[in-house]
Formats: structure tokens, sequence, C-alpha cells
């Protein structure tokens, strides 16, 4: 399994772009955009109802929509590959339009940007105790439950210690949170 390491800007500056799967427009919403899907995919990975509203984190979160047993496999994050060049060029276009970026490196010299894709566990929110676990496998993003999940609760993953370069304060708000990203 490749190291998981979210794309990160190459230079830090004043106002650095979250790169993970977070909201670029929160009005984004979840209703279906054709043609979003890369090819060569299954055509429905979610195996769990997950919703998308409002996060106690940040910004946008994603939410069990329905009880969700441990060890079980919730979903995944499609999107389209890009390169690596590719990928901090796009971190680099959200960075300077102060937006956000759905996107997680796959390999080190492949990402997954999500941006376009309409499955919602890209708004899975960063925790210091998550209740999931991010794996790729085979180059795709899935999420597993690392422990019974209830209907309504936030999902959240572990995105690494490299994503935000520990530049960014977490809000997760776990008990033992380590306060930066
Ligand atoms: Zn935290």
């Amino acid at each position: 399994m490749p190291t998981l390491r979210p794309v990160t800007p190459p230079a830090p500056s004043t106002s650095p772009a979250e790169v993970r799967p977070a909201p670029v427009h929160p009005a984004s919403g979840d209703a279906p955009q054709p043609g979003t899907v890369s090819r060569g995919q299954p055509a429905d990975p979610q195996k769990f109802k997950v919703m998308v509203g409002p996060s106690a984190i940040d910004g946008q979160g994603a939410f069990a929509g329905e009880p969700i047993p441990a060890r079980r496999k919730i979903g995944e994050m499609r999107g389209e590959f890009v390169d690596m060049a590719e990928a901090r060029a796009r971190a680099r276009a959200a960075e300077k339009a102060s937006g956000r970026i759905f996107m997680v490196a796959i390999s080190d010299k492949r990402a997954v940007d999500a941006t376009a894709s309409t499955d919602p566990l890209r708004f899975a929110n960063h925790s210091c105790q998550p209740n999931m676990v991010l794996k790729v496998q085979q180059g795709r993003v899935a999420f597993y439950a690392l422990r019974d999940i209830d209907a309504g609760e936030e999902l959240t993953a572990r995105y690494g210690e490299t994503h935000h370069a520990g530049r960014l304060t977490c809000r997760c708000g776990a008990p033992g949170c380590q306060g930066r990203l």
C-alpha cells in the first residue's frame, strides 16, 4: 500500500490552501452530476448511506445515514487521476482562489482529485480520533468503519501528518487531539 500523503502546495504562504477532501464550494451539494465519475471504476462503490451537512469540525461534513457496523466498507471517494505536477498546479490554483480542493495522493506519483465527484465521502473531515480509516486500494480511495457507527454520526478519517504540514489548527475536538494538521 502506497504511503498516503495528500498533496501540499510547495511553499508556505500566509493563506495555505487546504488540500484534502473538503468543500470547495459549500453549495456544491451532492446532487448527481453525470459524467464526473472516472471510467473503469465500479458503478456504485457506496455501501452505506452517507449524507452531507454542516460539520461541527469544519465546513461541510459527511454523516452516517444509517448504522454502520465496525470493519465494513462504507464507500469510496472517486475522482480524476492526476499526476503530481498537475495535482500541485491545482492545489496552487485553489490556494490562489482561496478555495479548497478534494484531493488525496494515492502514491508518490499520482493523486485523485474528487473536486468534480459527487461521492459524499469527499466531505469527510479529519479527526485525531476518527471513526473511519482511509485505504488506498489499487489506486482507489476507500473508507472503512473503525468501530460501530450510529446513524447521524459525523464520519471522520485521519489524513496523515503531512497533509497540512502542521500549519493549521485542528478543530476536531476529540480527546487527545494533537491540535495541528
Ligand atoms: Zn484533532
